[in-house]
């Protein structure tokens, strides 16, 4: 299977995010990365480097001054006075006639959702690298093979202009995307142990893709005010967003069922390729402690995923710094090259 993984993504390495009021380390440093690509390394996977995508390739989901505001933000942030090493928004737009202010720090507050997705001096080159390492998966897809991108900083929290939860580009809709802009009809399954909330935004009102998730209930759980069952789509993309949330601390049993009642749902909709947003935060050691999934759990999700029939772009998602990332990405895309074709 071909993987991808540009070196540069390291250049975002935030520090901090604000944790029960706290200023806590940040899980989404650039050890995950190397964390994951030592698992590829036990499979005998070496990725390949992506190629610098189109522009259009993220003007396809992100408005054009959420992009702007992603590329010079931290430039802009370093001229306040008495500025901190990362953009970290202390205010947010509340109501419906807000206005797109002027200030870094309004600004700040408009596109960025929560605190935990600072924004430093490499976020826009990591986060543009993320992206091509998506396209370049897409486009293997495209020509119907599976293919891994190891994406980091994640994106699915991330919506048309809006970072949060650590995502700042939407790498998953930026794939499928590319393969809606080649004909073709994919669905997206997020197994993240979160609720991919900015991919169902950014698809919310679309027919030509079904997006699915399988989550934590975001009752008790980030991202909290969305991801509940009764988001069905709208408009065009009626019937097109299932979400499927399950208790806090599930574990193998209820995940992989409801992976397979997920499959089925994708299957009557007619999907001829997959995105898949790859979340290894449903591990019993994640830090976030969602979900109670095992590793051999994780390695069986990989084997059902494999075997669908569908060319695949696996899209890693979070997965936070634990011991056992590696032995969960080996696990995963060692039971997914087991069953697929
Ligand atoms: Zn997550």
């Amino acid at each position: 299977m071909r993987t991808f993984y540009a070196a540069e993504t390291a250049l975002h390495s935030p520090n901090v995010f604000m944790l029960r009021g706290r200023l806590a380390p940040n899980e989404e440093r650039a050890e995950r990365a190397e964390r994951l690509l030592t698992g590829l390394a036990r499979l005998g996977l070496t990725p390949d480097e992506p190629a610098a995508a189109p522009a259009a390739s993220l003007a396809a989901v992100h408005s054009p001054r959420y992009l702007d505001f992603l590329e010079t933000a931290h430039a802009a942030w370093s001229q306040l006075p008495n500025a901190g090493d990362e953009v970290l928004a202390n205010t947010q737009p509340r109501l419906a006639d807000a206005t797109y202010p002027a200030s870094i720090v309004g600004r700040a507050g408009w596109h960025v959702g929560d605190h935990g997705s600072p924004i430093g001096a490499g976020t826009w080159q990591g986060a543009r690298r993320a992206a091509d390492t998506a396209v370049a998966a897409a486009e293997v897809t495209a020509t119907g093979a599976p293919a891994y991108a190891l994406c980091r900083p994640p994106g699915h929290h991330a919506a048309r202009e809006t970072a949060g939860g650590h995502c700042f580009l939407n790498n998953a809709a930026i794939a499928a995307e590319v393969l809606i802009a080649k004909g073709a009809r994919p669905a997206i399954l997020d197994i993240d142990v979160h609720h991919g909330n900015g991919t169902q935004s950014i698809f919310y009102e679309r027919g030509d893709v079904l997006f699915v998730s399988i989550h934590t209930d975001p009752s008790v759980f980030y991202p909290f005010f969305n991801g509940y069952a009764r988001e069905c789509g709208t408009g065009a993309g009626e019937g097109a967003n299932i979400n499927m949330p399950l208790p806090l601390r599930a574990g193998d049993e209820p995940w992989l069922a409801a992976i397979r009642t997920a499959l089925g749902h994708i299957e009557t909709f007619g999907a001829d390729s997959l995105v898949l947003s790859l979340g290894l935060d449903v591990h019993a050691s994640d830090p976030l402690g969602g979900m109670s999934v095992t590793t051999e759990g994780i390695g069986r999700a990989g084997e059902i995923l494999g075997g669908t029939g569908l060319p695949t772009a696996l899209i890693q998602e979070g997965g936070y710094l634990s011991e056992p990332l590696t032995d969960n990405i080996a696990a995963f895309l060692g039971g997914f090259m087991e069953t697929a074709r």
